[in-house]
């Protein structure tokens, strides 16, 4: 912070996080947090300068930025869209309005998953749905010998995935246009990774806070909340080796209603995983 100058203690950086951060307290249930990262973006600070530089006053042009920030977070914009970017599985990926912002319990499915691939295995996996490349990416870096292949039908979430491929440098990974599994014509998978949408159409959780700017394509899975996931079960099966492996996230309510689809498509070995919170969160089971 070169420009910033020593006065007034109302508008030192410590006494403005104070001030934001109440000020966020209707928008968000992270406000304090909200308030540190919007005031280390409008300052071009990292976290330690944010700890020993908070006596510090922030210039015209830094105050301005915040308020601009500031005004975006209290609308709901998620902070993930507002920094443009969110860590999963210790990478920072970029995000955009376009693709649904990566959660903690997709890493669950990526532990689950990794599980089951043997290290050095040349394997061809499947995500699909791929939105800013999360899981497709996190897979890539672990098992090296895989080919990744991710699908999404929207041309603007795959250039953000394949931005964050190349960010990290991984050429293992093929995206693919198209829905769900349409572009996999022809390919024999040992994995199939998906994080569809499992939200009913009529859920209030919809139309509520940060969800409101996601991609609803990325939540909003039809009058059950299950449409996609049953396309999946349906359609996965021809491309999956026998005794290949699909892992599906889902809603927390769902596991009994995907065991039940599952074994309607006569896959088999079905599990189960709670994520930290306790929900059922991820199915896996083998063709
Ligand atoms: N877990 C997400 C949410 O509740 C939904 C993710 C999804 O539909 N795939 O906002």
């Amino acid at each position: 912070m070169k420009h910033a100058v020593r006065h007034d203690e109302a508008a030192d950086i410590r006494s403005l996080l104070r001030k934001i951060s109440s000020e966020l307290q209707a928008a968000s249930s992270t406000a304090r947090l909200d308030a540190e990262v919007l005031v280390m973006l409008a300052c071009g600070l990292d976290r330690s300068g944010l700890i020993k530089q908070d006596h510090l006053v922030p210039t015209g042009d830094q105050r301005r930025r915040l308020d601009e920030l500031l005004a975006r977070r209290k609308q709901g914009e998620p902070i993930a869209y507002i920094t443009g970017v969110r860590e999963f599985w210790s990478m920072e990926l970029m995000v955009s309005p376009a693709v649904l912002i990566p959660r903690p319990e997709t890493e669950l499915l990526v532990e689950k998953a990794l599980a089951c691939i043997p290290p050095g295995a040349p394997w061809t996996i499947a995500d699909l749905g791929t939105g800013s490349g999360a899981i497709a990416l996190a897979i890539a870096a672990e098992r090296p010998h895989c080919r990744v292949l991710a699908t999404d039908r929207s041309p603007a979430a795959l250039d953000v995935a394949r931005a964050n491929a190349a960010k990290f440098g991984l050429s293992n990974i093929e995206f693919r246009a198209g829905d769900w599994n349409a572009p996999l014509a022809g390919e024999a998978l040992d994995m199939v990774l998906s994080n569809p949408p499992y939200i009913r159409s009529d859920d209030p959780h919809l139309q509520e806070g940060d969800v409101r700017f996601e991609p609803q394509a990325a939540l909003d899975a039809g009058a059950d909340g299950l449409e996609a996931m049953r396309h999946i079960a349906r359609h996965a099966r021809q491309h999956l080796k026998p005794g290949g492996g699909l892992w599906l996230e889902h809603g927390g309510d769902q596991a009994g209603a995907v065991r039940d689809l599952l074994n309607a498509h006569g896959y088999r070995a079905i599990v189960c995983h709670r994520d930290p919170a306790g929900h059922e969160r991820v199915t896996g089971c083998r063709a």
